[in-house]
């Protein structure tokens, strides 16, 4: 048996100095770390301290809770999944105002869920993770934080995939502009965007919600669209008095709204399934006709118009971005930037637009996930380079050589047709299922094989080939830029990935008991 703990866990207050830890302190160590206080984080937290586990801290980088939710304060920032089922399943909330929230009241929704659930003693904010070292006589993580080291058994990386914004390399732009430049998840509040020419670089998920908010205010706004988008109706309105009157009484009543929201969502598996050809033209002819509404101009329309089969990217939600590009201030500009200038945007047909402000909606970095170069597993081997041919999980959450690490959102486990709290849910059930069946076996950790792992993504990646994402003509940040392997989507219905995960099967799972460790007397539990 290891001995007892030899140093306390950190302190539950948020330490504000970095230099306030002394160098010959011991290094603190947890059962259980996880990375990220998002719906991931959070999430993991309050199921560990279900299931008995306290002895755990969440270490995020910033100073408050809500990951995606407290950075996205792009104006119009908002979820396209209906806000019954973007919550968590045991956390429902009946004061929704819409039926889809929009994103102050998601943050709101986080912050309150970490005061409820406990978890703010153990919350280190400011505590960004520089590197995650594994300890293979130890079986432990040696985590260095921007606040200083500690060490954990186990590791729960939640910090979630849309959490590093992508800057697109385009000449000029980080230095030559000298006007203002921010990316929408980033959004800079104190910048005046009345009465400027503004330019857009990007047609994704967050530019086609905040330009409509933005078209209003700005003197001219220049659209740089590389691929338009597929975007259908969305179906936004007020939550009524009476229906969150209801909810509050009855709760089972908004339990029953979600679950016919879960399964109606799991119908719109079948159009990206490459399975039902017809469902897929049905869908795109609504498509069209939202289009045609929208944009009366054939000219405008024919260039926002996509070349490629719906579903194959994100299929986006809005009632206004349509009818925004049509007013006189907004330009939909379809040439390639060639390059930007200190007051100016030049397209590759050497057109120069000038601008005082460069927005990007120019997405995430989601297939070279960022904290894959800050993760050293067994035998000194870096994620990123486990991964140089593409992210690979078993069951999107244990990767072979990197013992006790467990993802939430992990490779393969987007969704393009539900909510990814569902994803999370299933993910933190499975790591914290694990977790506690080591501690019921004694065991000090555990480790897919490499065999398990690959014969699941050959299963997966079989599946894979059918869908829309790899059929349907267009290239997505889906798609690992490398190998055009899809690396990020789970190709099924999502109860089926809820199945698969509801508990931690040791199958395919080499595991070593405290005893076994090499130096047992060295390990901490
Ligand atoms: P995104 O969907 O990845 O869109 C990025 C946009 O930037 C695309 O139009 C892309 O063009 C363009 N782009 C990227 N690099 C470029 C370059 N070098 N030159 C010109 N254009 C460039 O990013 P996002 O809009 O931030 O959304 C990311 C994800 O966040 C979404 O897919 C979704 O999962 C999530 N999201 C969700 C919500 C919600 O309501 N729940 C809201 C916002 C975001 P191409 O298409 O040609 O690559």
């Amino acid at each position: 048996m290891p001995p007892p703990r030899t140093s306390e866990p950190p302190t539950p207050q948020v330490q504000d100095d970095p230099t306030d830890a002394r160098r010959d302190d011991p290094v603190p160590h947890v059962r259980v770390a996880v990375i990220g206080s998002g719906f991931s984080g959070l999430g993991a937290g309050a199921r560990l301290l279900k299931y008995g586990v306290d002895d755990f801290v969440i270490l995020e980088r910033g100073d408050d809770v809500g990951g995606t939710w407290r950075d996205n304060t792009y104006p119009g920032a908002a979820c396209d999944v209906p806000s019954n089922l973007y919550s968590f399943s045991f956390a429902p909330n009946p004061t929704w105002t819409r039926s889809f929230s929009p994103q102050p009241e998601i943050w709101e929704y986080l912050r309150r869920c970490a005061r409820e659930f406990g978890l703010m003693p153990h919350l280190r904010f400011r505590h960004e993770v520089r590197h995650a070292r594994w300890n293979d006589a130890a079986a432990h993580w040696e985590i260095e934080t921007s606040h200083g080291p500690l060490t954990a058994n186990a590791l729960i990386a939640g910090g979630g995939p849309l959490a590093d914004p992508a800057y697109p390399d385009i000449k000029g732009l980080t230095t030559e502009f000298r006007g203002e430049l921010f990316h929408s998840s980033h959004w800079n509040h104190g910048f005046d965007l009345r009465g400027k020419r503004v330019a857009v670089i990007g047609t994704g998920a967050s530019a086609i919600q905040f330009v409509p908010q933005i078209q209003p205010e700005v003197g001219q706004l220049d659209l740089y669209q590389r691929t338009p988008p597929w975007i259908m109706p969305r179906t936004d309105r007020p939550l009524t008095p009476l229906e969150r009157g209801v909810y509050r009484a009855a709760p089972p009543v908004q339990k029953a709204v979600r679950l016919g929201l879960f399964w109606g969502r799991e119908t719109f598996w079948l159009s990206f399934n490459g399975k039902h050809p017809k469902l897929v033209e049905r869908v795109e002819a609504i498509a069209r006709l939202h289009l045609k509404r929208g944009v009366p101009d054939p000219e405008l329309r024919a260039k926002v118009t996509p070349d490629f089969t719906i579903g194959c990217k994100r299929i986006l939600l809005s009632n206004d971005y349509y009818p925004a590009l049509a007013k006189p201030n907004v330009d939909v500009v379809t040439d390639g930037i060639a390059e930007v200038r200190a007051h100016s945007i030049v397209t590759t047909d050497g057109v120069e637009r000038p601008c005082d402000a460069i927005i990007l909606g120019t997405g995430f970095e989601a297939t070279d996930m960022p904290m894959s170069h800050a993760i050293t597993g067994r035998d000194g081997v870096l994620l990123a380079d486990a991964w140089k041919d593409g992210m690979a999980a078993h069951q999107a959450a244990m990767v072979a050589g990197f013992p006790n690490l467990f993802f939430v959102i992990g490779p393969n486990s987007g969704l393009g047709h539900t909510s990814m709290t569902l994803v999370i849910e299933a993910q933190i059930r499975y790591a914290v299922d694990a977790i506690v069946q080591m501690d019921r076996n004694d065991i000090a950790d555990v480790e897919v094989t490499r065999a398990a792992q690959d014969a699941y993504n050959a299963r997966l990646q079989d599946k894979m080939s059918g869908t829309v994402w790899t059929t349907g003509g267009c290239v997505s940040w889906y798609l690992d830029r490398r190998t055009g392997k899809n690396t990020t989507l789970w190709p099924d219905f999502v109860w089926k990935f809820m199945r698969m995960n509801r508990r931690f099967s040791p199958a395919g799972h080499r595991a070593r008991t405290w005893d076994q460790l090499p130096e047992p007397a060295a390990a901490r539990r």
